[in-house]
């Protein structure tokens, strides 16, 4: 008995470490199995980290995303690094949003990868320029018809159309149109999703609505003028501290104290991209409050909403 068991013992040992073999090699295989499907995956570039939530939203799982512009950088002079020019040979798409490193590199990224197809996910939108100088904006009394109507000249286009739920909805059905066409055998899967998404911008944006509908126009200063878009959606009025890129001169700056103290305005946001310098003097000098926002945060629909909150609540 002490024999067979002696002798039994090894062959245990042994048909046990043959089964943590066998175990081993099933999880393997069955860990091999989505990495195989994610290699399968289509692989789309994107310019900016918002691009890559609504590609998210579309794409769910089947669908990876390279960001060009990473977070914390400027995506109006940001330069691609090499590095990341070579990531992407094996995409299938470059998806744009239209800010101005594009037209730059667009033509660069096409040389690195001759198959990839541009989609463009600003088509449909109308932007609305940039206006010249604070002066002219303070000019103009009613800058929400201004925005709308004002297209002469050769202006600068706000780039910032991700910014507003209901051009989103067009950069969504953009962004959807590309993964098809791409993908052609998931186009049931991308349309479904896109149906999801766009009554999910729907509901944010009535969220949004009631925030700040209700009461009268509110006006909020913002370092880089980003949100202009967001005012436009809601009726509020977006005044600006850098105007094309630059900071205001000492007279801009006092104009500019002087207007929030007649309006009245308590919000000023600033982005992580940028200093807060000009505006903590002025935060200090109408007694404002200072809020930190991202306009290329990843949680697109919690950031709009977070902005309106902040708005409705600081300007009641
Ligand atoms: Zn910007």
């Amino acid at each position: 008995m002490n024999e067979i068991t002696k002798r039994d013992a090894p062959s245990i040992a042994t048909l046990i470490l043959c089964s943590i073999a066998v175990l081993t090699l099933v999880q393997v295989f069955v860990l091999q199995v989505p990495t195989s499907l994610s290699a399968k995956r289509v692989s789309v570039v994107v310019s900016i980290v918002p691009q890559k939530y609504f590609v998210d939203q579309i794409g769910k799982g089947k669908v990876n995303v390279i960001v060009m512009v990473p977070p914390g950088a400027n995506p109006h002079s940001y330069e691609p690094k090499p590095k990341q020019m070579i990531a992407l040979s094996g995409a299938k798409a470059y998806l744009t949003i239209g800010i101005e490193f594009e037209k730059a590199w667009l033509q660069k990224v096409l040389n690195q990868n001759r198959d990839m197809k541009i989609f463009h996910m600003e088509e449909g939108i109308k932007k609305i320029p940039i206006r010249k100088s604070v002066t002219k904006q303070y000019a103009t009394k009613s800058s929400i018809e201004t925005l709308s109507t004002d297209t002469h000249g050769d202006e600068k286009l706000d780039p910032h159309i991700w910014l507003s739920p209901i051009l989103a909805k067009t950069i969504a059905s953009n962004t959807a149109n590309a993964l098809i066409t791409i993908d052609p055998s998931n186009t049931e899967f991308y349309n479904h999703n896109l149906k999801l998404f766009l009554s999910k911008i729907d509901a944010l944006h009535e969220k949004i609505r009631k925030i700040l509908d209700e009461k009268k126009k509110k006006a909020f200063i913002v370092f880089h003028p980003a949100w202009g878009y967001f005012a436009w959606t809601y009726g509020l009025k977006e005044v600006p501290i850098e105007l094309e890129g630059k900071e205001p001169s000492p007279k801009e700056l006092k104009e500019l104290i002087q207007f929030a103290r007649q309006r009245g305005i308590k919000v000023i946001l600033v982005e992580p991209q940028f200093s807060d310098r000009i505006a903590k003097i002025i935060s200090r000098e109408i007694h404002g409050k200072l809020i930190k926002v991202d306009p290329l945060a990843y949680e697109w629909d919690i950031n709009l909403l977070h902005v309106a909150e902040i708005i409705g609540e600081v300007s009641k």
